[in-house]
């Protein structure tokens, strides 16, 4: 509970300053509007005074990776911030519903088995699920992620399954890939998904490290954490 010092503060301040910098740059570089481009600061790890402050800063939208934490800072800190959450993070089934119903936007999903219960979830609290679905641009399925066979059957079951809505898709770039190379291969599999479902154009893509990639190729959702926040630390 709580509100930051000031050091603290000043260190958002900046931190969040110098990332919508990173962010207007990529943008006027790629030639593409600011407004397209949605921020998700990723507050996983970090406290709840950081994430009022953040609000107090004009973040609206937040990201945390794990259902019990997001459940803990949502209720917490309740609807009154008017905060939009976001999950980034890899998705259990026995937890899935949970999510459904705390979440505004959901970018792995990776399994068609998590959708009756993300539905129910958002069925339950009576509102639209946004849902990326997420891909493995590597193969490697130990990091969350479909197959790139597999993306075009699971954005038809999010399409077909309302209050889901499928927003578009999602990745990480591969460990030590090039995310020029990664965020073409995305942005051409984003294309396939909007040919069968035109409404689906959302790309998330993009963190600390290589959001000015995912920016020129097309990414509508960053996903940032340690670039606004600092280095977490081992104990959060
Ligand atoms: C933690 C996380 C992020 C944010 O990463 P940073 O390196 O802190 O910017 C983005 N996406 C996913 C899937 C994450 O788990």
């Amino acid at each position: 509970m709580g509100e930051v010092s000031e050091v603290r503060r000043a260190e958002l301040v900046s931190g969040l300053g110098r990332v919508r910098a990173r962010v207007s740059d990529a943008c006027a570089a790629a030639g593409r509007s600011p407004s397209r481009v949605t921020l998700v600061v990723v507050t996983k790890t970090y406290p709840l005074p950081d994430i009022r402050a953040l609000a107090s800063l004009g973040v609206r939208d937040v990201g945390e990776a794990r259902e019990q934490e997001l459940r803990d800072k949502c209720s917490e800190l309740g609807e009154a911030v008017g905060l939009r959450w976001h999950v980034v993070g890899r998705l259990q089934r026995n937890k899935a519903r949970s999510v459904g119903r705390l979440a505004h936007v959901v970018h792995s999903v990776d399994d068609e088995r998590l959708l009756p219960r993300l539905s129910a979830g958002a069925e339950e609290v009576g509102r639209e699920l946004g849902c990326f679905v997420q891909v493995s641009l590597d193969g490697d399925p130990t990091r969350g992620g479909v197959t790139h066979a597999g993306l075009l059957p699971l954005a038809e079951q999010v399409a077909a399954t309302p209050p889901l809505r499928l927003l578009g898709v999602m990745a990480v770039a591969p460990m030590g890939a090039d995310p020029d190379e990664a965020f073409t291969r995305l942005q051409e599999l984003s294309s396939r998904v909007v040919l069968e479902h035109p409404a689906a154009v959302g790309i998330s893509a993009g963190m600390s490290g290589d959001l000015e990639q995912a920016v020129a190729h097309g990414a509508t959702h960053l996903r940032v954490g340690a670039a606004v926040l600092g280095s977490r630390s081992p104990t959060g």
